[in-house]
């Protein structure tokens, strides 16, 4: 199983897990249009997409997911609250497959995990991704507050994590942001910093934790050398050798072998 991270932070996401047989797309925060010209400046055939795995119904997470399940005629995997909270803008889809957080549902040959995180939405869901040939996991863990001792608990294992390191404190604290919107960033159910990425990472450190990327990064308070380097920096303390990549909002990161 393969992962690259198509787009990432507040103008749109979208991950591409690819495996044996079929290939999903958690989010599809991006229009039909830009999914389809991303797809073809890395050669990946649009037609191998069997799924769209929804996390959270804010809008960079679900602006082209309608559109996209209806080009591809395939299925919507969302659970209730975050469908309801997104109807409208879903639109009309022909196949929705309802999930609950904290119950591991099958697709094809991928196993999805999906689990609750605090964030100021209906019910957001992040995912522990693996195949059934392969232990291998993939951890999506993006638009969490804070991490939950749940979220500690799901780290333990996978060898591959998407993580969230959204903003720079100091940059956020005196950036242009309203006072209202800094409180909801840095609040419990808004984002993670780079500081809390790194902390949940010294948590959860294992010799099986093969590759770390670095997800929805704020264009106005963070910088993508200021997140690399407040993990790379981490990781280094602690003697740590897995990869370490940072995701974009405009450039798709290369395959990561999970
Ligand atoms: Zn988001
Ligand atoms: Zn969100």
């Amino acid at each position: 199983m393969k992962v690259r991270v198509l787009a990432s932070g507040s103008k749109g996401n979208c991950i591409l897990v690819s495996g044996q047989g079929s290939a999903l797309l958690v989010d599809a925060g991006l229009s039909l249009k830009r999914l389809k010209e991303i797809l073809f400046d890395i050669d990946f055939p649009i037609q191998n997409i069997q799924a769209v795995v929804i996390s959270h119904e804010h809008s960079d997470h679900i602006k082209g997911a309608g559109a996209v399940a209806r080009h591809l005629g395939i299925p919507l995997y969302v659970n209730e609250n975050t469908y309801a909270a997104g109807e409208s803008r879903f639109g009309r889809i022909r196949e929705i497959k309802f999930f609950e957080n904290g119950t591991r549902f099958t697709m094809q040959d991928f196993l999805i995990e999906p689990f609750s995180v605090p964030h100021d939405s209906a019910d957001n869901s992040c995912f522990l991704i693996s195949e059934r040939s392969n232990a291998s996991k993939l951890a999506i863990l993006t638009d969490l507050g804070y991490p939950t001792k749940l979220v500690k608990q799901k780290m333990k294992s996978p060898s591959t994590i998407i993580l969230e390191s959204n903003h720079d404190i100091d940059m956020l604290i005196n950036g242009p942001y309203a006072w209202w919107l800094k409180q909801r960033v840095k609040g419990k159910h808004g984002h993670l910093s780079n500081v809390q990425a790194s902390e949940l990472v010294g948590e959860i450190l294992h010799d099986g934790l093969k590759n770390i990327v670095l997800a929805h990064l704020s264009e106005t308070n963070n910088e993508p050398e200021l997140a690399y380097l407040a993990m790379k920096n981490f990781l280094a303390s602690k003697n740590a050798t897995c990869n370490l990549f940072v995701a974009g909002q405009h450039q798709p990161t290369e395959w990561i072998e999970v």
